[in-house]
């Protein structure tokens, strides 16, 4: 077994981690196919998804995610709030449900979202 050189760890080293199958240190490496960094072990299959990477991209594919998963019959909920402060942007209409978006992540602001109660047009958007 050759022995491993600290020099080729790569310049995408960004901290120790350890294999949680045989405590080997772990070793950066990116997955060609799906463009994410990955952290293996050099003596057994472990791989570890490096998660710092990428956080940016992420937060934005979750706003995109949760606005596409309203669906426009949230207008007919009675028991979601309304308000007239906030006309929609798209055809001016005074009234829109809005309510408080589901996110997970704890550091993220709780976003509001809107939809626009006219029926013909049911646009969503957020602030
Ligand atoms: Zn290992
Ligand atoms: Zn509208």
């Amino acid at each position: 077994m050759p022995r491993s050189d600290p020099s080729d760890s790569g310049p995408t080293f960004v901290g120790i981690r350890f294999c949680q199958e045989c405590n080997n240190m772990l070793y950066p490496r990116e997955d060609r196919e799906s463009k994410i960094l990955l952290y293996a072990c050099r003596n057994c299959d472990f791989k570890q998804i490096a998660e710092n990477n990428c956080v940016y991209v992420n937060k934005i594919t979750h706003d995109i995610d949760e606005i596409s998963r309203i669906v426009p019959e949230v207008v007919h909920d009675p028991t979601l709030p309304r308000t007239k402060d906030h006309p929609c942007p798209k055809c001016s209409h005074k009234e829109a449900v809005f309510f408080q978006g589901q996110s997970r992540r704890s550091d993220e602001d709780m976003k509001l979202y809107y939809v626009c109660t006219d029926t013909k047009c049911a646009h969503k958007w957020t602030e």
